[in-house]
């Protein structure tokens, strides 16, 4: 199961850069998927949730983004979007273009549960 590994690293990720007395104050951790990252994100959600019931990481939720599939075409100089795994430019019809977005996946934020809301 790819999402499985996936989830996986998230989890390495968030233990590696938030300090360990933060982690169990962890609600939310927001990662970007790119439509082009071929990650289903209910897969995802799940597989994060089974991994981290046993881990100081119980309760956190997975937020997604999601990120469009973006083409910039360097003939015409438009961005535009096409059909998953299309580089052609939609504007020109070009095939010299540029994936600028689509293919993310990165933790960008994790919120802790303050003193205060507790
Ligand atoms: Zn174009």
């Amino acid at each position: 199961m790819h999402e499985l590994s996936l989830a996986r690293d998230i989890i390495d990720t968030v233990q590696q850069n938030v300090p360990k007395e933060e982690i169990c104050r962890i609600k939310y951790v927001v990662v970007k998927v790119g439509a082009f990252s071929g990650v289903v994100t209910d897969s995802l959600k799940f597989s994060f949730q089974a991994i981290t019931s046993d881990t100081e990481l119980y309760g956190a939720e997975l937020e997604i983004i999601d990120i469009p599939f973006l083409l910039k075409c360097n003939t015409c100089g438009k961005t535009t979007t096409n059909e998953f795994g299309m580089m052609i430019c939609s504007g020109c019809g070009s095939v010299d273009t540029e994936m600028i977005s689509g293919n993310e996946l990165q933790v960008v934020e994790v919120k802790v549960e303050t003193m205060e809301e507790i």
